[in-house]
């Protein structure tokens, strides 16, 4: 597997690690994509997160309707008090 992760946090003095997650939100302009089982690079200090392109493009597909997703749900959504 290509090395895509290490390098520096672009925000503190931390390593950006390959982390693999169960899911993860994605927001995109029209809303939001949820990709599951997906390798993300997560800062080992502040924990800021970071996407390779390849997940990006990804992400892009589904949300501009290229690629069909394996499910949609309905996230509720409200006003804060
Ligand atoms: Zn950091």
């Amino acid at each position: 597997m290509k090395k895509q992760f290490g390098y520096r946090c672009e925000y503190c003095e931390g390593t950006v690690r390959a982390r693999r997650v169960e899911r993860e939100a994605f927001k995109h302009k029209s809303g939001f994509v949820i990709l599951e089982k997906v390798t993300i690079g997560v800062c080992d200090q502040c924990g800021n997160r970071y996407y390779s392109a390849d997940v990006l493009k990804r992400v892009h597909a589904i949300a501009t309707g290229k690629v069909k997703p394996k499910r949609t749900q309905r996230v509720p959504v409200a006003h804060a008090v």
